[in-house]
């Protein structure tokens, strides 16, 4: 029986000790103490059917024995001792990695998350391509580190208060610096930032700050403790008089919800040297200059359904308007994780890998929830889309919960990283290589890829029967065991179900099964579990769903 500290003083400690913004699950959190496959128990004993996986991060099973054991003996012979010595873990690990990669994929670098996978991957891009623009989807999740969580255009940050205060710019004066009159709250329109505005002492402006007001959320649920926070990001602009406006979209896709607006402003003297374009998406905040959010291919919630074509236009059309005619290069997931389990409308990537290809750029597939079997029908989330990328990104399932990540990529775009050092403590330390490579070898020898294929067709069929009968299901999508439910209160209108969501997903925990929540507005539950989840586990998890819904 377990004697440690109940949830109740956990939760003491981290208010006290950890940060306001570490956020958790469900009213009255659960603390796990134990975890076997799929399942995970809690300071009770009480056993939970766990379809979400540690955020699909444990792909063979809660402490499964083979990759325990590797951890073990390795623990027990050297933890570390860094990459300036030899060892042959790593080199086991990354040649069995290069083995499952297509094409010209064969370089791998180790890295400790999917943050820093994907900084490394945009690193290589810029450095690779001589270009600093980014193109990444809303929608995306890419991770919450400087660089990337400007690539991430969702959640971490939701700009959720009403649009008078969402944002407020503020034109400083080059004769008197002082902030000038012309600050807006309100809908930003075109008339107040013209070219040449002037301040009250009839200066020009010299500079741009804005004042984003974020409201921190857990996906759509505001954080109880969180105080507003004002974050400044200031632009410098040496010539303001060629300042303009490129536009004020109201959002054309319907992943932003209509209280939010995409400000684009740039510079034609600055943009020809490449400098400076700024696109802030109220839902997501671009720490780092130039990065493109573009139309999501969201076949569900899209303007343009499931029309490829339209959307790679959305693409070309920033490419075209918003850069020097360059970019560095395209980020994207196959199926949106955190999104809510998103799958692009079949074709894009291809059609968007050749343009991006042709503005110089390279393409980069997230792999961090899509790889590895998961899907079912292919070992990596691309290979739907039937395209190579140039740079692959993986996490969270390669290392069934230990802190691991990795970058594949070409021998030529490898070549160009060779004019740094690139140096990393802890990637591709002995343990995680270990366990990294036992994780490889029992996804293969248990056909964990064909089982996902297997048990995920039965999982969304039966999802799908439910959705005849319960109205609230407005969508059910997805692949092998990467799937997502969306509720609405009103499918025509596919208004979010946002409160019937929360309680479902509390009367589920009860029932135990725990699944994720995600999507923009917190209404899709992500079915992401343990590759061992079989189809008696699928069976649990519709019948505890349709058993919550017909109590709402
Ligand atoms: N990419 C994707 C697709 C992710 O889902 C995540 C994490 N949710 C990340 C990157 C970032 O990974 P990490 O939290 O390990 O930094």
């Amino acid at each position: 029986p377990y004697r440690g500290p109940s949830a109740e003083q956990i939760l003491e400690k981290r208010k006290r000790f950890l940060g306001p913004s570490l956020f958790y699950y469900y009213q009255k959190p659960l603390n796990i103490v134990e975890g076997k496959m799929q399942y995970l128990f809690d300071e009770n004993g009480k056993r939970y059917l766990d379809a979400f996986a540690g955020i699909v991060t444990v792909s063979c099973g809660h402490c499964h024995p083979e990759i325990v054991k590797a951890i073990t003996e390795q623990n027990n012979l050297l933890q570390h001792a860094t990459t300036i010595y030899l060892h042959h873990a790593i080199a086991d690990f990354a040649e069995e990695l290069a083995s499952k990669m297509p094409g010209n994929l064969k370089v791998v670098y180790f890295v400790n998350s999917g943050s820093e996978a994907n900084e490394l991957a945009m690193l290589m891009a810029r450095l690779y391509s001589g270009n600093l623009g980014m193109i990444a989807l809303r929608n995306a999740y890419h991770g919450g580190t400087s660089g990337t969580i400007g690539l991430t255009a969702l959640s971490t940050w939701k700009y959720s208060i009403p649009q008078e205060i969402a944002m407020l710019f503020l034109g400083f004066c080059l004769t008197c610096n002082m902030a000038c009159k012309s600050s807006i709250y309100g809908t930003c329109s075109v008339e107040n930032l013209k070219a040449g505005s002037k301040c009250g002492c009839n200066g020009t402006l010299t500079k741009l700050l804005f004042h984003l007001i974020p409201s921190p959320t857990n996906f759509g649920t505001p954080l109880p403790s969180s105080p507003l926070v004002l974050w400044p990001v200031s632009i410098p602009v040496q010539r303001c008089s060629s300042l303009r406006l490129l536009s004020v979209r109201s959002p054309s896709s319907s992943t932003f919800p209509s209280s939010h607006r995409v400000l684009l402003v740039r510079s034609p003297s600055l943009v020809s040297s490449g400098v400076l374009h700024f696109a802030f998406s109220l839902s997501g905040l671009h720490l780092s200059g130039e990065i493109h959010h573009v139309v999501n291919p969201d076949p569900y919630r899209g303007d343009f359904g499931s029309d490829a074509h339209r959307y790679a236009k959305d693409v070309q059309d920033h490419i075209n308007y918003g850069t020097p005619g360059k970019v560095a290069g395209f980020i994207a997931e196959t199926i949106q994780g955190v999104g809510g389990a998103v799958e692009l409308a079949p074709g894009y990537l291809k059609l968007v890998y050749d343009i991006v290809r042709k503005a110089g750029g390279v393409c980069i597939a997230d792999e961090v929830q899509t790889g590895f079997g998961r899907t079912g029908s292919h070992y990596w989330g691309f290979e739907t889309q039937g395209v190579i990328p140039d740079i692959v990104t993986m996490a969270k399932g390669i290392g069934n919960g230990l802190p691991l990540g990795a970058v594949v990529t070409t021998p030529e775009i490898a070549n160009v990283m060779a004019q740094k050092i690139q140096f990393n403590t802890f990637g591709g330390n002995p343990v995680c290589s270990a366990g990294g490579l036992a994780v490889l070898r029992v996804l293969d020898k248990e056909k964990r890829q064909t089982h996902c294929s297997d048990v995920g067709s039965h999982l969304i069929g039966r999802l799908k029967d439910l959705q005849q009968r319960h109205e609230i299901i407005g969508d059910v999508r997805g692949r092998g065991l990467m799937v997502g439910i969306e509720l609405v209160t009103d499918r025509k209108e596919k208004t979010p179900a946002k409160a019937e969501t929360a309680v479902l997903f509390e009367k589920l925990r009860e029932l135990g099964v725990l699944v994720g929540k995600g999507g923009l507005h917190g209404n899709v539950f992500r079915i992401k579990p343990p590759m061992c989840f079989t189809r008696n586990d699928a069976d649990f998890l519709v019948d505890a769903l349709d058993y919550a819904m017909s109590k709402i």
